[in-house]
């Protein structure tokens, strides 16, 4: 995918994006409108975010809490649909329960429990993938392939979440054969999962460099930040 250049607007770049998405749906036998893009705009400012939403978007990625809640308050009227996507800590689970409508990233089941748990009422369940560690890298968030199944099972039992389907983000290579390797894992692990009777409809994969492999393996939300937004100053 084309970098972003600076002098255009998250809104241009985002009907980019859209367009280069159902270009590939079509390129690889996909439903027309069946990869959902997640418009990932950690580190974005509020201003950003309208202009993207000035273009049609409603879903929103975010990774830092504190960061998002301010997002979230000032862009209240706006009608988004607010996804954390970073790793969470045990102390955050309250404001993430209580302010977001997606979190991508569960790999614990004592998170999930106190998400659950802290869910406001009135509030729809939380809606949840399961983070797997599909490169089995050490330093990576999610858990071992063999896991996936247990965990599964565990979070299908809490009331006030319900479990949508798989998540990874393979290590970064230009090696695209290996990436696509790597998502088509996700997928068959997705698919096993349905086939002992899970029914899960999500597979959260693929970012702005790898979009391709991933709506190729039957990625249904895609997580896009830089070709949206354009570059994130280094944290
Ligand atoms: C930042 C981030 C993205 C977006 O990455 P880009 O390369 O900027 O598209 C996607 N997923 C997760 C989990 C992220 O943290």
């Amino acid at each position: 995918m084309q970098p972003a250049s600076s002098d255009r607007t998250p809104a241009t770049r985002l009907l980019q994006v859209k367009e280069t998405i159902r270009r590939l749906e079509n390129r690889h036998q996909r439903i027309p409108g069946s990869v959902r893009l997640l418009a990932v705009s950690k580190k974005k400012s509020v201003e950003d975010i309208v202009s993207a939403a000035s273009a049609g978007q409603r879903d929103f990625g975010e990774s830092y809490l504190q960061e998002a809640l301010e997002k979230i308050d000032a862009l209240e009227n706006e009608n988004l649909c607010w996804h954390f996507v970073g790793p969470i800590q045990k102390n955050k689970t309250r404001q993430i329960a209580a302010h977001f409508d997606w979190v991508h990233g569960i790999e614990r089941l004592i998170v999930a429990e106190r998400l659950s748990t802290q869910r406001p009422s009135r509030l729809p369940p939380l809606q949840i993938c399961l983070q797997v560690n599909i490169d089995r890298e050490h330093s990576k968030s999610g858990v071992q392939c063999e896991q996936v199944q247990d965990l599964a099972s565990a979070l299908q039992e809490l009331p006030n979440l319900e479990l949508r389907g798989l998540m990874a983000i393979p290590r970064q290579t230009s090696d695209t054969i290996h990436r696509r390797r790597r998502f088509a894992q996700l997928r068959e692990m997705l698919e096993q999962l349905n086939e002992s009777g899970f029914g899960l409809d999500t597979l959260s994969m693929g970012m702005s460099d790898d979009l391709e492999a991933a709506v190729a393996e039957g990625a249904t939300i895609v997580r896009i930040g830089t070709a949206i937004f354009g570059a994130r100053t280094a944290k």
